[in-house]
């Protein structure tokens, strides 16, 4: 399985073309630092005539929390004939490699392929006795299965999903660290893979490394811009964006959106009796709480200190009343076991809940209705539910003092 050796004389203008396929994929994959489209232009690099001509490309990270390797996108048809029709396709547009590596959107709109489906299904954990794939990562090498001693390395995951067992993978690397790999086949032309393919191959899985590693930084501080850093919900700023367009959205299909406004009841008392990080504790437990009971479509945020908001679209306020009910129970229930030191109150919760459009047109008008109901619910004795009702305006003095 030794991989890379000197190209032999004859093999000049294929290597030039392959090396201007190397710089033009590296040009496509700085113009973007979209991870699902970096992946998108790796694959068809290597599976377009005019890229590397493979045909099927599958690309798998690494899951460092959980030790796993993951298929995240595989680019290939799933039949010979199903290859002759999209090849013969790409011929007749006389589509070009930039033209495909520009093509993402297109690729996202149409039905997932098979070959990707059945790739996103892979989880294969990082030990030696899982196979080729595996070992590409713990290596840190590339790997040609080609040989009957080879194929017996080969997982049953990616014999039974892909059915191949002639394959290459390569490590994809950013500086020292591999991030995960590459599995290119020739299933349908089963035209043999040339250590040159494989030298180029890791050139190419170099370049995709580092584009990897750079577009997944940008995720991650784009994604810690937008959350909160204690209880990884939503922050207050994605809060109004999230609302402003959840709203528009209300106004043009008609339909009703509620929004819930919570502050813990007694966090005061029991931050200065148990410490600031029992208090800290208790807001996580709480907005756990809140993300694992919430719908899918709502959204959880923490507003600040011990204030959390759910913007709930598409939500009557009868349907918001019930599910406020249900969290305000269920997080009174959790913090009745605790024991206290004397005077010190168990943790509530206490829930004003306003209603688009009957109670307010505009986000912020929506959040100030929901804070006078919740202030009702504290003057009323906290540990409930009040929805917003006009008669409560009246004698609203202002509830940010205060909380
Ligand atoms: P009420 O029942 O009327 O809601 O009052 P309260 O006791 O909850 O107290 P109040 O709203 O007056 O004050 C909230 C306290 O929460 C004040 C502040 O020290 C504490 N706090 C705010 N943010 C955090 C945080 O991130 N961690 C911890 N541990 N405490 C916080
Ligand atoms: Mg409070
Ligand atoms: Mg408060």
């Amino acid at each position: 399985m030794s991989i890379l050796q000197p190209l032999g004389k004859g093999d000049s203008d294929r290597v030039r073309r392959e090396l201007s396929v190397l710089y033009e994929v590296s040009n496509a994959m700085r113009t973007t630092l979209k991870l699902d489209q970096i992946f998108y232009m790796i694959l068809t690099a290597l599976t377009s005539h005019e890229g590397l001509g493979f045909n099927r490309a599958m690309l798998f990270l690494v899951n460092e929390k959980e030790k796993f390797l993951e298929g995240k996108m595989g680019i290939g048809p799933h039949s010979g004939e199903e290859a002759d029709r999209i090849w013969k396709g790409i011929e007749d547009e006389k589509l070009s490699l930039e033209d495909l590596l520009n093509s993402y959107d297109k690729f996202k709109r149409d039905p997932e392929s098979k070959l990707n489906i059945l790739v996103k299904g892979i989880k294969i954990p990082l030990s030696e006795e899982m196979g080729i794939l595996a070992l590409t990562i713990l290596e840190g090498m590339p790997f040609e299965v080609s040989t009957d001693k080879a194929k017996e390395k080969v997982s049953p995951a990616i014999k039974n999903a892909l059915s191949t067992d002639y394959f290459v993978t390569v490590p994809l690397k950013s500086k020292d660290k591999t991030l995960g790999a590459i599995l290119v086949d020739n299933i349908f032309t089963k035209k043999p893979i040339a250590k040159s393919d494989i030298r180029i191959l890791t050139m190419f899985a170099n370049h995709a490394g580092l584009a990897i590693e750079n577009s997944r930084l940008y995720e991650e501080t784009e994604h810690l811009s937008r959350t909160d850093w204690l209880t990884e919900l939503w922050n207050s700023g994605e809060l109004q964006k999230t609302l402003a367009r959840e709203l528009e959205k209300s106004r043009i299909g008609d339909k009703k959106l509620s929004i819930l406004m919570m502050d813990v009841d007694n966090f005061k008392p029991y931050n200065d009796s148990l410490g600031h990080q029992k208090g800290d504790e208790a807001i996580k437990t709480i907005a756990s709480i809140l993300s694992r009971k919430s719908r899918g479509d709502d959204f959880v945020a923490r507003y600040g200190g011990e204030e959390f908001t759910i913007v709930m679209p598409n939500t009557s306020k009868k349907i918001a009343e019930t599910i406020a009910e249900r969290l305000r129970k269920e997080i009174q229930d959790i913090f009745a076991s605790h024991t206290l030191p004397k005077g010190v109150p168990h943790l509530t919760m206490s829930i004003g809940i306003s209603t688009f459009p009957y109670d307010g047109g505009d986000k912020d008008n929506l959040i100030h209705k929901a804070d006078i109901a919740l202030y009702e619910a504290k003057r009323a004795g906290k540990n409930r539910v009040c929805s917003y009702n006009a008669s409560l305006g009246k004698g609203f003095l202002g509830l940010k003092k205060k909380r």
